[in-house]
């Protein structure tokens, strides 16, 4: 023990002891040497909406390809989110177009981007130096109540859905409305057994707190909560506390830190109280008059105006050492919420400065072996055990 400490002791002042360009030069050299996960962005909204290419260099927003490679970034999630004023069949429809969105993004660049429905694939696509993607689904409504349409989201190669979004659905409460349900309902319990079984993940980020402990008494499988932060640190719903994350551990689980600036800091979080107070209100537009009302929401609503808030590398960096202190270091990942957060810390402003984070992390003393889980190691042993090889 005593040996192992000296040998700590002696690496952060090695580290710190170095230039801070050197620190960076070795974070980015650590960082290529991993296979980096990211648990969630929200680009797809880019694509189908804004008809971004993400294979060139974007003059705006946080992700597209060559920012993924800068910031060694290989196996980013794509989340199909679907606000939650789109009810029933609608939702399904709205699932799908952003579904063949992200299709049109494979079939035009075979070379650049394929998509991963295995840890098998993650690896074989990254070792043909492509990206990775992993589509998954934002919002239990997306379902519309229905095992088959869950069933073939799978066989579509979506590979994880978020129980809820803002609101509570039909069968399960979110973190940032008013229960329903008291937590999940016995349809609820039952879609997350069919997950289960089909081989598809649970996130459990946005889920209410009683959800939460509902999903994980049923499932049977390791869940995730892809973008979530710490609420020790900062004291939001969409946060998990100390005895979550614990709850989250013994499940085998893994929280992604989410980078948005009110996940990390006091400060930025008074802003987002505010933000999900008026986001809960629900407009009533079906068809084309809903799909308009996303785009303007897309490209002129509150989160389309990007600023840096209080939050810096350091807060996300606090937040990965206290999930590791709480639960250990096998339950953390990254979870950046790129192109869905309004407001990102100061040094990690989008996903090309993800060293930023490694250095701040090696600053701490973590050793090249942990950074290899906390940037992707710990997301991909979970895609192993319930997605499967
Ligand atoms: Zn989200």
């Amino acid at each position: 023990m005593l040996r192992l400490g000296n040998c700590l002791l002696l690496f952060i002042f090695a580290f710190g002891s170095l230039s801070f360009s050197q620190q960076l030069e070795q974070a980015r050299r650590i960082q290529s040497n991993v296979l980096g996960i990211d648990g969630h962005n929200d680009t797809a909204q880019r694509v189908l909406i804004e008809h971004v290419d993400i294979t060139q260099r974007l003059p705006d927003g946080m992700l597209d390809i060559p920012r993924l490679r800068e910031g060694g970034v290989h196996v980013p999630f794509f989340a199909l989110w679907v606000p939650t004023y789109y009810h029933g069949s609608e939702a399904v429809r709205r699932t799908l177009d952003l579904r063949d969105a992200m299709q049109s993004v494979f079939d035009q660049h075979p070379d650049q981007i394929e998509l991963a429905t295995s840890a098998r694939d993650i690896e074989r696509i990254v070792r043909e130096k492509k990206i990775a993607a992993v589509l998954t689904i934002e919002g239990g409504h997306q379902i519309d109540n229905d095992l088959a349409v869950l069933r073939m989201y799978r066989r579509m190669g979506i590979l994880a859905m978020t129980l809820t979004h803002f609101r509570y659905n039909d069968w399960a409460d979110s973190s940032t409305s008013s229960p329903m349900h008291n937590g999940l309902t016995d349809f609820g319990k039952q879609v997350v057994r069919e997950m289960n079984a089909i081989g598809m993940i649970v996130d459990i980020s946005h889920v209410s707190d009683k959800t939460f402990y509902d999903a994980i008494a049923v499932s049977t499988k390791p869940v995730i909560a892809s973008h979530s932060s710490c609420r020790t640190l900062s004291d939001i719903p969409r946060n998990m506390t100390d005895d979550m994350l614990r709850a989250l551990a013994k499940n085998g689980g893994v929280v992604g830190v989410n980078f948005g600036g009110a996940f990390l800091n006091v400060e930025d979080a008074e802003e987002l109280k505010k933000a999900i107070a008026s986001s809960t209100a629900e407009v009533n537009l079906t068809g084309a008059a809903s799909d308009a009302y996303a785009a303007k929401e897309q490209i002129s609503g509150p989160e389309s105006q990007i600023k840096v808030g209080h939050a810096t590398v350091e807060d996300a960096a606090a937040c990965v050492d206290h999930i590791i202190k709480v639960a250990g270091i096998d339950h953390v990942g990254i979870g950046s919420d790129f192109d869905g957060i309004g407001t990102v810390p100061k040094g990690l402003e989008d996903v090309s400065k993800m060293p930023n984070l490694t250095a701040a992390l090696m600053k701490r003393g973590y050793t090249e072996a942990d950074i290899q889980k906390i940037m992707g190691g710990n997301f991909l042993r979970v895609i192993r055990e319930v997605v499967g090889q």
